[in-house]
């Protein structure tokens, strides 16, 4: 053999660096195990000192079954201290709320990132190739599904506490004395899920499901040096939306964060929309006092579907639009010459639109508003809705979509980051552990079940995080 053989053969450093992540991983999966088995004795050897039930000293009785946890650096299998009380029988595997989900929340973080912007399928995949996390699609989707328990659902207790008890909620935003502040309600429309894949048992009448945006801001400034194209971005904007509640539950919802962006009734409130009926309705029972403004960039394609750039009349119906005359710009729309059906059509819906709309493009005269166009709302609900929920072949249940959509708003009011940091403090056994005696104090229920004779539950677990996953994390 000669001495050539013998070298090593040459390894290219991308494949040291394939190589050395993959061991890094697995690495990483047994320290994670150490530090579970390592928090799972400190639980256990505190909570044995005294049984919930009655008191005696608690006995180590095996491990519990393995268990599926996923972490950053993939799934591992645990398996967590049983007790036993020698006197009155009672089992329990207090460990067992650091891992009852699954899903460490630093893991669900990633999960929930991936989702925000890919298909549930397209992440699996992402998962799997750059962080070498094989998990099936049905099971990313049932775990991100499974973030809904952990929303706070502040804003409906606020709602109810308003209009059941006349409570106003607390102010989260201030206003300039007499200041305007804005409100855009637009809706982003989505393919439902049966309706889609299952026609046999779809409710024909609920071809799609329907996302409810609401848009708070104080005004807008321009962020953007090109004076013949400006940009303008919302000032203090604050959004809201909902694919479960229905449309007054909406409204109540979005009178209650009126308040909370420090409206009060010596500011004025100006409402932009589409001017779809619905919503002047809404307007009118929820929000009596404010100026309810047709949106012109929507007003604006709408004539020019009628009447475009080409055609003789599209100066006169600019002017109109504005100068925020309805009157005139119903005279020049019934002046314009139809010459087939679908036009005349076309201007009868138009002159119905405009007609339906006109105090509300009269309001636009009102010295104090300074916005005219809901582009930047239309821009929210793109953002919100139609960048993830609208692309082709997508089809959604109205909870689906839900849970995207409310880590959409928290990301859309910068307050995603400060969420998933409370969601990791807040899943710390070093901090929410009770003392011994608030354990069996908690537990009077148990108790006496226990002591009926009546065995709801084999084991008993401590309950760390019980109260945060019902009660949910306030991240405001
Ligand atoms: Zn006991």
């Amino acid at each position: 053999m000669s001495s050539v053989d013998q070298q090593p053969s040459p390894v290219s450093l991308s494949c040291v660096d394939i190589d050395l992540e993959e061991r890094h991983r697995l690495l990483r999966q047994t320290e994670i195990k150490a530090k579970i088995a390592e928090e799972d004795r400190r639980i256990s050897e505190r909570y044995a000192t005294s049984c919930p039930v009655c008191g005696s000293r608690m006995h180590r009785h095996g491990m519990s079954r393995s268990k599926e946890l996923w972490t950053r650096a993939g799934m591992v299998l645990i398996s967590l201290t049983r007790l036993r009380c020698p006197t009155c029988h009672h089992f329990a595997v207090p460990a067992h709320s650091l891992v009852d989900d699954g899903l460490l929340s630093s893991v669900a973080q990633q999960f929930v990132e991936l989702c925000r912007f890919n298909s549930f399928a397209t992440s699996a995949k992402l998962l799997n190739k750059l962080l070498g996390i094989d998990i099936p699609v049905m099971t990313l989707h049932s775990y991100v599904r499974r973030q809904a328990v952990y929303f706070d659902d502040e804003i409906v207790r606020a709602t109810e506490a308003l209009y059941k008890q006349g409570i106003f909620p607390d102010v989260d935003a201030s206003l300039a004395p007499g200041a305007p502040l804005y409100l855009a309600i637009d809706e982003g429309l989505m393919h439902e899920w049966t309706y889609c894949h299952n026609k046999k048992r779809a409710d024909k009448t609920k071809q799609f499901v329907t996302a409810h945006c609401a848009v708070f801001f104080d005004g807008r400034r321009r962020i953007s040096s090109d004076t013949a194209k400006p940009r303008y971005a919302l000032t203090s904007r604050y959004g809201h939306a909902s694919a479960t509640t229905s449309i007054d539950q909406f409204f109540s919802e979005t009178v209650t964060l009126s308040y909370k962006r420090g409206y009060t009734s010596s500011h004025p409130l100006f409402i932009l929309t589409d001017g779809a009926k619905y919503l002047a309705r809404g307007i009118e029972t929820h929000f009596p006092g404010s100026i309810h403004l047709l949106d012109i960039f929507h007003l604006k394609s709408r004539v020019a579907a009628l009447i475009d750039e080409a055609h003789p009349l599209y100066e006169r119906s600019i002017e109109a639009i504005r100068a925020y005359d309805p009157r005139r710009l119903l005279a020049v729309i019934d002046g314009c010459q139809v010459f087939d059906e679908q036009e005349r059509e076309l201007k009868k819906s138009l002159l119905g639109y405009v007609s339906r709309n006109a105090q509300f493009i009269y309001n636009h005269r009102d010295p104090r508003t300074r916005v005219h166009g809901s582009a930047s709302a239309e821009k929210a609900v793109d953002l919100l809705v139609a960048r993830r929920f609208k692309n082709r072949g997508m089809s959604w249940t109205e909870p689906g979509c839900e849970v995207l959509l409310r880590f959409q708003v928290l990301a859309y009011n910068r307050q995603l980051d400060d969420y998933w940091q409370a969601r990791h403090e807040r899943s710390s056994v070093l901090q929410t552990l009770p003392d011994k005696e608030d354990v069996a104090s908690s537990l009077p229920a148990f108790a006496a079940t226990q002591a009926s004779g009546n065995h709801p539950a084999y084991y008993h677990q401590v309950h760390l995080n019980d109260h945060e996953r019902t009660a949910g994390i306030n991240v405001n």
